[in-house]
């Protein structure tokens, strides 16, 4: 009996290389009978007028990919086409395949259109469970009956993987969370900050940079793109974070500085995204790191946290919120996002620092994203579907299932509080004590009112003062509310005047 023709789509962000549909199709069928198709959509490439060096990377990651595959044996099919559906079509009509097997994609839109696949293309299709998550890959999403926080979240990952325990099945060194030795901010002097690995493109990445900068959209450059873009070079740029940056990763975590981007972060959340390096893997190789004494247990800790606890919970939050987490908007915030957060033409400093960044880069740190930018637009009153499109738009490791849940759950508190038990909102005390923006600004960060305070200060003030009954209610948010009763009533019409001020300068042009 002649073996079926079987096809296997692998969408651009599933770039594994044990995909489930390539060994669907391989139980069902031989190499010669399989044909694997990536489709490069026209419509979802410009559907945002995304970072260019994002799409530098992931196009040249999937031609890269295409090659390791080749290299193993596959046939495999490129098809650049208006869209997917267009792409998958004409793969089918060519090919003619008895079925096609796929991996349900992390996204919400992704598993609509799978689940419409058969009918579109008229073929028998399998969407096999994504593996590119810890959460759900070997069981259905745990629906719990309780109210779930990042911290059981985690626990439970850490005893299901059995990650950094001991032989009783307790936490190393006697607690889950060391995360009071993880809020450095940065010495002055004195510590040396390794860049991480830069890639030098080669002549497949050199013609995609090419390619890219002649789309009609997009925001940044491709011009010193350096990005890892194959599997190797994943692997590499986290080896030389497990040696030269995981040391100092927690105690540094929060730190912030000019003086670099990534400081001890692992600039790895690009290629985990896209398939290119296991979280559990990566985890493991993190605890092997710590038993090897190359990073203090504390440090080890908090990067597994990311992976298995942060990381996953959104991942979970995500599908537990889809499609209304898309519209939350719990505080009701209707402002238009400014114009600088696309020029970063604004005087204050730790802003323009960091748009600028994340235009140049397409990357900032967790807290810069956290407490600079998502800080700035909650206590401004942003739309927040406005800064989940730019995050969207600017950010190299930016997907609807990450973006989503990080901006309007925990960044912004828009889902009602299901993914952050408190709004992430701070004065400008905490950028100050963190940072080195606040030297060269012109605001002053210890100023409450007055024409040189930091509008940090100003917003956040007249932040509390505007919702001071729902922040009163929230018991993990009481001890800042209760700054309010040191403020004079002059003091206060003071706040909300300047506020207001300040608030009608910004404008979305
Ligand atoms: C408003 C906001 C927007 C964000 N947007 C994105 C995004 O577009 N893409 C993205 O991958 N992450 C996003 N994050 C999460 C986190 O900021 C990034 O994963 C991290 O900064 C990536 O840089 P890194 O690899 O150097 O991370 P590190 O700080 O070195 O952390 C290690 C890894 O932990 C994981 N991680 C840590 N925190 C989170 C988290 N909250 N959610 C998901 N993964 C986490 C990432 O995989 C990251 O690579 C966002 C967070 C916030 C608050």
């Amino acid at each position: 009996m002649t073996p079926p023709r079987v096809s296997v789509w692998i969408p651009g962000d599933q770039l594994l290389l044990e995909h489930p549909a390539l060994q669907a199709a391989a139980a069902l069928t031989d190499r010669d009978h399989t044909r694997v198709v990536l489709v490069e959509s026209a419509q979802r490439l410009t559907r945002l007028p995304y970072q260019r060096k994002k799409l530098v990377l992931l196009l040249s990651a999937m031609r890269h990919y295409v090659e390791e595959l080749r290299a193993v044996g596959y046939t495999v099919e490129y098809r650049q086409a208006a869209s997917v559906g267009a792409g998958l079509r004409a793969h089918v009509a060519a090919w003619q395949p008895q079925h096609l097997f796929t991996m349900a994609t992390a996204e919400y839109s992704g598993r609509s259109f799978q689940q419409r696949l058969t009918h579109l293309l008229s073929t028998p299709v399998t969407v096999l469970p994504n593996t590119q998550f810890l959460t759900g890959r070997y069981d259905p999403f745990p629906q719990p009956r309780k109210k779930v926080v990042l911290e059981n979240f985690y626990r439970a990952q850490r005893r299901r993987w059995g990650l950094l325990l001991d032989a009783q099945g307790e936490p190393l060194g006697g607690a889950w969370n060391f995360d009071q030795q993880n809020r450095k901010p940065l010495p002055r002097t004195g510590l040396a900050i390794p860049p991480p690995l830069a890639f030098a493109p080669d002549a497949l990445t050199q013609q995609v940079m090419a390619e890219v900068a002649a789309l009609p959209t997009g925001v940044g450059r491709v011009d010193g793109f350096d990005l890892a873009v194959t599997r190797q070079e994943a692997e590499a740029a986290f080896d030389d974070f497990l040696r030269h940056r995981l040391a100092n990763f927690g105690p540094y975590e929060d730190a912030m500085s000019q003086r670099s981007a990534v400081l001890f972060h692992a600039l790895l959340s690009p290629y985990m995204n896209i398939g290119l390096l296991d979280p559990l893997a990566m985890a493991r190789r993190a605890e092997a790191a710590y038993h090897a004494g190359l990073a203090p247990l504390a440090s080890v800790e908090g990067f597994i946290r990311q992976i298995v606890g942060w990381r996953e919970y959104i991942y979970w939050q995500y599908w537990r919120q889809m499609p209304g987490l898309l519209t939350a908007n719990s505080w009701r915030h209707t402002r238009p996002l400014p114009g600088f957060f696309w020029t970063g033409a604004t005087p204050m400093h730790c802003l323009h620092r960091v748009v600028n960044r994340v235009i140049d880069l397409g990357y900032s740190h967790h807290i810069e994203r956290l407490m600079v930018i998502c800080n700035f637009c909650m206590l401004a009153g942003i739309d927040p579907a406005a800064v989940n499109a730019w995050f969207l738009t600017f950010y190299v490791d930016a997907y609807e299932w990450v973006v989503t849940p990080n901006v309007i759950g925990m960044g912004l508190n828009a889902d009602g509080g299901q993914t952050a038990t408190k709004p992430y909102i701070a004065s400008a005390n905490y950028i100050h004590k963190m940072s080195d923006y606040c030297a060269d600004c012109p605001f002053n960060p210890k100023a409450r009112t007055g024409d040189d305070a930091c509008p940090f200060n100003v917003l956040y003030w007249n932040f509390l003062l505007e919702h001071e009954a729902t922040l009163r209610a929230n018991p993990r948010f009481g001890p800042a509310v209760l700054g309010l009763k040191h403020l004079t009533p002059a003091e206060r019409t003071t706040i909300r005047r300047q506020a207001a001020a300040f608030l009608a300068t910004l404008s979305a042009e």
